[in-house]
């Protein structure tokens, strides 16, 4: 499990002890975030019969854990469990006919007696009808059954839906919280640590200004990095977008950093065989390392000039830093 998923796992642990877990859940969270992990987690601790509890973290509280033995987890892990329904579609939404299944699935009795458990792991599919047809299940909730929703997006769901179940949002660490799941190995490469403990390494330029990521948890300035970012692509590649990436230079007090950190993954690129973004591959295949990094070296001075002046004009020096770069990786025009 994800560090950042542990603080739902123990508040999730308590209810479910307490015995006052809602019948309906939301997961939510961002691509990345462990909210599958989390939500597999539930569904085999809720359809365990005999659940154990952890005290391996005594400050936060007792973590409960499937036991994975008795016949109930045997059959899950089989993938044949009776009173269990994993609520997919094969098309790109989920209708109302897939949300009928479920309702069908829950008006019968357990097999085996105990709670029936329905996973929705793409809540964000469902049509309108089909987020209809689920708020009458979760209006009269019948007894002993489960539903969990799954959703990268809360306001793609219907208001009415979100209302009826118990939200838990998974947030993206920053800050402080980030730094401490860095560590700085003897080659100064910065690791992470995913789920299993597998160290990843990232290169240590992929991590700057740590203590100030909103585009990781507003979604509205994530997108605006996401813009940002195609237009300065376009205009390092091509030379196009250049009164974009300007506008942006002047008004968003973001973009300088922004610049730094396009520049830094476009390096990080050039190192790992694996480029993901295509963007960024297309710019990289036309730009060599070494020019990047004269670019990195001008936006750290436009940054640095931009700081320490509080009356510098944003104007005149996103202007000269485009030209600066213009003519690190277009030397002849
Ligand atoms: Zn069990």
């Amino acid at each position: 499990m994800l560090p950042i998923c542990r603080e739902k796992q123990v508040q999730l642990s308590r209810q479910y002890q307490q015995n006052t877990l809602a019948h309906a859940i939301i997961l939510q969270g961002i691509a990345g975030t462990g909210k599958d992990a989390l939500a597999k987690w539930l569904i085999e601790l809720l359809i365990c019969q005999q659940p154990i509890a952890t005290n391996d973290s005594v400050d936060e509280g007792s973590i409960s854990q499937a036991c994975g033995q008795c016949k109930a987890c045997l059959l899950k892990n089989s993938g044949s469990h009776p009173d269990h329904l994993l609520l997919t579609s094969e098309n790109k939404t989920l209708g109302v006919d897939d949300i009928r299944r479920g309702n069908a699935f829950l008006e019968k009795t357990a097999h085996l007696g105990l709670v029936k458990t329905i996973l929705i792991p793409q809540g964000q599919l469902m049509t309108i009808a089909a987020a209809n047809a689920l708020l009458k299940t979760l209006e009269e909730p019948s007894a002993n059954s489960y539903i969990v929703l799954i959703t990268d997006d809360l306001e793609c769901l219907l208001p009415t839906i979100v209302s009826r179940c118990a939200v838990y949002a998974i947030r993206p660490m920053v800050g402080a919280a980030l730094l401490a799941q860095l560590k700085i190995s003897s080659n100064n490469q910065l690791l992470l640590s995913n789920a299993e403990n597998n160290v990843i390494t990232v290169n240590s330029t992929a991590f700057i200004n740590l203590s100030q990521l909103p585009e990781l948890t507003d979604e509205v300035i994530f997108q605006e990095f996401q813009d940002f970012n195609e237009y300065f692509l376009d205009y390092l590649a091509y030379g196009q977008s250049e009164s974009k990436v300007l506008s942006q230079l002047i008004d968003n007090k973001h973009a300088l950093r922004w610049l730094e950190k396009i520049i830094c993954n476009l390096v990080r690129q050039s190192y790992l065989t694996s480029d993901s973004n295509k963007a960024e591959a297309v710019a990289h295949q036309k730009i060599p390392v070494q020019l990047l990094n004269q670019v990195y070296q001008a936006i750290i001075s436009s940054h640095k000039l931009i700081k320490s002046y509080t009356q510098t004009n944003r104007q005149f020096v996103g202007e000269q830093l485009l030209m600066t770069i213009n003519d690190i990786v277009r030397p002849s025009t």
